[in-house]
């Protein structure tokens, strides 16, 4: 086993935290007041290609793998989790479709754009009848002539309203839905008949916005069906697909948070005095920092080599909910362990551990519940 991180990738790693450290921790607090990233720092995340992280470098992109992306994603929830958030979307769920499954006239149109960050991508697949049993959705596209007509509402939609962008999944087929009957389609900004409704108020995460997105006779040309005429009714297969690797994302974005609050913790229990001593001296506050340490260590683990299967070609369904599972469960044991040993500063918004405790929630529920994640490994484990 070669445990070595390639050359490349660490020092992409160094870069990311420096930007970290030099140019988002600084207005991390900001971001949380004013519930926005201010432009320029967005620029700066353009510039370092950020949105392109996952894009093959013939339309511009890094093109990192699985692993490379994972390492950046760690470093990136060092600080607010919205930093990552803004790019999440584009790199992910919102334009893997496109490079899955898109035309090559589709990947040459939008890739080049979502890589540079000149648009940001969106993907819209929840609604109110339709969460975790995503087959549901009602939001529906009848064919007329070379055109669809959208009608629906989409909600929850992270960066909808700053989405040049959205992957949308409309019902073709209500007899078929899951098994032909659901295509996806790429929909433009702008396109009469499509417009954002409702911004969300959200326990945490601010600085990105979750929104719900409105399809009023919203019509389409065939050609904007992600992979064309013959994708018509596969778009729920190409769902999953991109589902399946946000997963492993998503795993990282939890480790890089629960790592921050491991060394916050650390230096706070060698500082802070308490009986004449640190409180780091106490057998139980170094119960809960080896508890944290030993999670983290598990998790970091199974997310690189699951990666590195993912890397290597392999299919690793079931490897990539138990990072997700076990990532973002183990996350949010360990923040609460942080606000334990932060005592009553861990529940004053002065310190960025509370923040870490509400974002870390969200992490449990979007792109799969861990009770969703749960069925897709026991179906795993069982299948003939
Ligand atoms: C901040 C935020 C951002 C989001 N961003 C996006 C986005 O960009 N695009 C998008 O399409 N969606 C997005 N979502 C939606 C998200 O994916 C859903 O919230 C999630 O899939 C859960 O669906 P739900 O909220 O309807 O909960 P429900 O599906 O109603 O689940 C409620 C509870 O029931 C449990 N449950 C449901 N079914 C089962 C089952 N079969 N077995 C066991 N337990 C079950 C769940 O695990 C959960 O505990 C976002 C959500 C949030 C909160």
């Amino acid at each position: 086993m070669d445990y070595e991180i390639p050359e490349s990738l660490r020092l992409m790693q160094e870069t990311i935290r420096r930007f970290v450290q030099k140019d988002l921790e600084p207005i991390s607090q900001q971001v949380e007041e004013e519930d926005r990233i201010p432009e320029e720092v967005v620029q700066k995340m353009r510039d370092l290609g950020l949105f392109g992280l996952a894009i093959p470098e013939e339309y511009g992109g890094l093109n990192l793998g699985t692993l490379g992306e994972c390492l950046v994603y760690e470093e990136l929830t060092k600080t607010n989790a919205a930093f990552r958030s803004r790019i999440g979307t584009s790199n992910g769920i919102g334009s893997l479709g496109i490079l899955l499954d898109g035309t090559e006239e589709q990947q040459q149109k939008y890739l080049p754009r979502i890589a540079s960050g000149e648009w940001t991508a969106c993907f819209a697949l929840s609604e109110p009848e339709a969460g975790s049993d995503a087959g549901n959705i009602q939001t529906a596209a009848v064919r007329e002539g070379d055109t669809f007509v959208l009608n629906g509402r989409k909600h929850f939609i992270t960066n909808g309203d700053v989405a040049d962008l959205a992957t949308v999944l409309a019902v073709t087929d209500k007899e078929k839905r899951t098994r032909g009957g659901i295509t996806a389609f790429a929909v433009e900004k702008g396109t009469p008949g499509f417009t954002v409704g409702t911004i969300e108020r959200k326990m945490g995460l601010r600085g990105s916005h979750t929104c719900e997105l409105i399809f009023d006779n919203c019509r389409l040309p065939v050609a904007q069906v992600i992979g064309g005429e013959k994708m018509i009714g596969q778009g729920f297969r190409t769902a999953m697909r991109v589902l399946d690797k946000g997963r492993l994302t998503m795993g990282a974005c939890a480790l890089g948070a629960a790592q921050k609050l491991l060394d916050l913790s650390v230096d706070y229990a060698k500082q802070r005095v308490q009986f004449g001593q640190p409180i780091a001296r106490f057998q139980s506050v170094q119960n809960m920092l080896a508890d944290m340490g030993t999670e983290i260590y598990a998790a970091r683990q199974m997310l690189y080599h699951a990666a590195w299967l993912r890397d290597q070609g392999k299919t690793v369904i079931k490897e990539a909910s138990m990072v997700k599972l076990f990532c973002t469960e183990m996350a949010c044991r360990v923040a609460d362990q942080a606000v334990q040993i932060f005592g009553g500063m861990g529940y004053m918004k002065d310190l960025p551990v509370e923040r870490f405790y509400r974002d870390l929630r969200l992490y449990r529920i979007f792109e799969g519940t861990s009770e969703i994640q749960r069925l897709v490994i026991a179906r795993e484990l069982t299948r003939d």
